[in-house]
């Protein structure tokens, strides 16, 4: 099953992403995550905190690349990958994640070998360079990272805008909140999920433990695997891992989205 993360930028996809990568590995699992961010940071956290070099990094510099130099096994056996980006203000993202995933293919069977791909994808919309993972057919399902506020619900609706255009499947919504105890914001991204078609998979309320757990370099799974919060990634993981149906999302108006909230 290979699954992409999308929502606006600071959302919480690469936190996410790691976590539940690293729930599905300790269930036996062959996990792999590729970080699709030019930051390279989607893998930290299974790796103590390490950034591991990206492939476009060697590609730059005419360097061989082996598997051993690309693949990272972390956390559990997590298998981790970054693909890496171009100098900023030169290049195209998506055109480098092509070419970075056509190399890994040809050094190594990773991708092949894994039953869970999360794709961690940056920024808010799928353009035509980011969407690359979707349209090369790398990509079964889609979930969509909102919170309860308007500009999350706001991107995460463009983006279901470009899953619609190309056809993607969208498999849910999760909302990371960013208040401790927000009812309302349940009560907003489960009403917005409908909308669209598909449903609120799992709430997370913000908690320092994620941030606390970041610092050391490590996923929430590893470091507190009894809290609360470990529950939602795991949550998320069955639900990733389930066979449920999948939709191809109906976009909203931006004047929905402003009663879902008003009315909340
Ligand atoms: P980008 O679009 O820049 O890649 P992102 O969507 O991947 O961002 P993250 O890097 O995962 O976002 O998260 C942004 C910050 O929010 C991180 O410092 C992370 O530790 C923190 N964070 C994420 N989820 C929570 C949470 N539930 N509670 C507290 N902090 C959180
Ligand atoms: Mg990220």
């Amino acid at each position: 099953m290979n699954i992409a993360l999308y929502g606006k930028g600071g959302i919480g996809k690469s936190t996410i992403a790691s976590n539940v990568a690293a729930a599905a590995a300790d269930k036996e699992k062959n996990v792999l995550v590729i970080g699709c961010d030019p930051k390279g940071d989607s893998t930290a956290t299974l790796n103590n905190g390490e950034r591991i070099t990206p492939i476009l990094q060697y590609m730059k510099k005419d360097e061989e690349i082996t598997e051993e130099k690309v693949v990272e096994k972390g956390y559990n056996s997590v298998r981790c990958v970054e693909v890496g980006g171009p100098e900023p203000g030169i290049g195209c993202a998506g055109r480098g994640i092509i070419v970075a995933l056509k190399k890994l293919r040809k050094v190594s069977n990773v991708m092949k070998e894994s039953d869970l791909i999360l794709f961690d994808v940056p920024g808010d919309i799928v353009c035509g360079g980011l969407a690359v993972p979707i349209r090369k057919n790398y990509v079964d399902k889609a979930y969509i990272v909102t919170s309860g506020e308007y500009l999350p619900l706001y991107a995460a609706n463009n983006i279901c805008k470009g899953l619609k255009k190309l056809g993607a499947e969208l498999a849910g919504v999760i909302c990371n909140s960013r208040t401790e105890n927000a009812e309302e914001e349940k009560k907003i991204t489960s009403t917005f999920a409908k909308k669209l078609g598909t449903n609120l998979v799992s709430y997370i309320p913000r908690k320092d433990i994620v941030q606390n757990c970041e610092r050391d370099g490590k996923t929430v799974i590893e470091n507190k695997p009894d809290s609360s919060i470990s529950r939602k990634y795991k949550e998320i993981s069955r639900d990733l891992e389930s066979d449920k149906e999948t939709t191809k999302p109906s976009p909203l108006t931006d004047k929905e989205i402003r009663a879902i909230i008003k009315d909340a």
